[in-house]
């Protein structure tokens, strides 16, 4: 039995497990029970009366305690509280017992143990969000290679990621919610434009809509086992133009009637997302359809009218797209993948830098590195004899740390003492390609170092990081006349310090009078400066004072 990495898309109504076979297919691992129309593993907990957990279609079926949908609740405090076990469960908890399952099954179709596995999350999760499916993998006993995004992840199913510079639009609508994400893709880099959505939108809202249409119209009774009919029957109708539920007969022009409220509410998070992102529909090059709810084809049609036809991409089931680009990702991550999939290159969505003097950042690794990534930077002292130095480690597009977010520091005491700017102090910034950052900082004086590791420097969520760029950008004239301030000070702080240094040398004092008291106007007038273009005319007068002194010693 040998060892393997699986994608899982771990969904809020519905799961899907798949793997890249050995002839480079990938294929979907189905649930030993059967996959009963929908996926494999409903993300559904049910709570047997003897102590029994069950997980899946068994679960959804149950008329007993069950509970769905605990991924809306991943990384925040809630619990659920079962009746029948009298006990408490947290999200990551419940995720646990559907990966376990998935696991199990896997191991059994394929008589190999799953030791990891690449896991899809929604591009809008944050940092908790992440951590908390992290943590579901732990108690279920696997490894996470990879947290993926569920946008990127289908991308890559479709084929997509290749070309240079594509935009493209992913929508989708799973059983309870509409995720919308505009990417730019180009030679394996997904970076995220802009989300947006509707965490009450999908198709439960046909089922809904069909379900409350059959009562008015031929009086069905909402019972569990109705319901399910209902929802079959829905599923039906993206293939067929007519079915039956019992003796009543339901057309696909009838649904579409039906559910017209429901698919109006596509719109406005796509116009969202498209103008968060500064772009119109014909920017956008690839539509990419996601989720089981676009089986139905009034959603193309809607997707269509706002996008053209000529954008929707096909090919792969949207159903298991998500797992699907895991699994690719998964055979990638094993060196086994033989297509040409883009290698997914992570990039650092924010720069990381150090503060220096005067709280302005100095950046080390710019936003949008492909990562692993490594870079060095030399650093100084700013006052006389100090013997330590604070290496503050911020992320963040503003020119100011303080308006950064702070990662950690490192102080490097042991310095020997030495004029300011005398020390050399070496800053090395190492990001692998999980994203941990490792700061180095080396006094290459006595050779002491220091170093600091940070774990997920970049663990913010798509939406909070195009925040966080969006204000820099608000920020820029202001932040780069703050900078320039700044720089202003200190360099005329180093230059009254150098002045006063020579006007206390013996060399000073056999100048002659006039000299000298050029000189005084010069640190003077050093008192007012307020711009750039002061301290330049003083440099520059400087520069002839310097040029006359040394010319004259060149007379002599
Ligand atoms: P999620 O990722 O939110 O868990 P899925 O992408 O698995 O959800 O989609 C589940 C939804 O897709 C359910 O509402 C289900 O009824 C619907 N669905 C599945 N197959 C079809 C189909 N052939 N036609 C219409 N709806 C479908
Ligand atoms: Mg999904």
């Amino acid at each position: 039995m040998g060892d393997l990495l699986i994608g899982v898309d771990l969904g809020t109504t519905n799961s899907e497990a798949a793997f890249i076979n050995d002839k480079n297919e990938p294929e979907i691992i189905p649930a030993r029970e059967g996959s009963f129309g929908g996926k494999n593993f409903p993300s559904v907990v049910a709570f047997r009366k003897d102590g029994k957990i069950i997980v899946g279609h068994a679960a959804k079926r149950s008329p007993f305690e069950k509970i769905t949908g605990f991924k809306r609740h991943m990384g925040t405090t809630w619990k659920y509280r079962s009746r029948t076990l009298n006990r408490e469960f947290t999200p990551q908890e419940l995720s646990a017992f559907v990966l376990k399952k998935i696991v199990e099954d896997a191991e059994a179709y394929l008589r190999k143990k799953v030791t990891g596995a690449v896991i899809t999350v929604p591009a809008y999760f944050n940092d908790n969000q992440r951590q908390a499916t992290k943590d579901a993998a732990r108690i279920a006993g696997i490894e996470v290679r990879r947290l993926l995004n569920e946008p990127t992840a289908a991308a890559i199913a479709y084929g997509l990621g290749k070309a240079k510079d594509e935009k493209i639009a992913v929508l989708d609508l799973g059983g309870g919610t509409f995720d919308v994400t505009i990417m730019q893709v180009s030679s394996g880099v997904f970076e995220v434009l802009a989300t947006s959505g509707d965490t009450e939108l999908g198709g439960i809202d046909f089922d809904v809509a069909l379900m409350k249409y059959l009562r008015d119209k031929y009086g069905l009774e909402e019972t569990p086992d109705m319901q399910r009919q209902v929802e079959l029957a829905k599923m039906e109708l993206s293939s067929v133009d007519v079915t039956y539920i019992g003796d009543i007969e339901v057309t696909r022009e009838e649904f579409e009637r039906v559910i017209e409220p429901v698919l109006k509410r596509l719109e406005d998070p796509i116009r969202q997302a498209l103008k968060d992102a500064g772009l119109t529909p014909a920017d956008v090059d690839k539509v990419v359809p996601v989720g089981g709810s676009t089986k139905v084809p009034a959603v193309i049609r809607k997707f269509e009218s706002i996008f053209g036809s000529e954008k929707i991409v096909g090919g792969v089931d949207p159903m298991r797209a998500v797992a699907i680009g895991a699994a690719i990702e998964a055979a990638v991550l094993e060196g086994r993948w033989k297509g040409e999939a883009p290698i997914l290159v992570d990039v650092t969505p924010l720069s990381l830098g150090v503060e220096v003097q005067g709280g302005l950042v100095s950046v080390l690794i710019p936003r949008n590195t492909p990562i692993p990534y490594s870079a060095k930077k030399l650093y100084t002292t700013v006052s006389d004899y100090q013997t330590a130095v604070r290496i503050k480690v911020v992320q963040g597009e503003r020119r100011l740390a303080s308006e950064c977010i702070p990662l950690g520091e490192i102080v490097l005491d042991g310095i020997p003492p030495a004029p300011a700017g005398v020390p050399k102090i070496e800053v090395t910034f190492t990001i692998d390609e999980n994203g941990i950052l490792v700061v180095k900082a080396k006094d290459l004086g006595t050779g002491k170092e220091k170093q600091l590791t940070i774990e997920a420097p970049h663990r913010l969520s798509e939406d909070e990081i195009q925040r966080i760029i969006e204000e820099s950008k608000k920020y820029e004239e202001e932040d780069r006349k703050l900078a320039e301030k700044v720089e202003v000070q200190s360099k005329v702080v180093q230059m009254k310090k150098a002045l006063k240094d020579l006007m206390e040398s013996e060399t000073f004092k056999e100048l002659d009078d006039e000299t000298r008291s050029r000189f005084t106007a010069v640190v003077s007038k050093l008192d007012e400066v307020e711009s750039k273009a002061d301290l330049e005319a003083i440099e520059k007068e400087l520069a002839e004072l310097a040029r006359k002194l040394y010319g004259a010693e060149d007379e002599s």
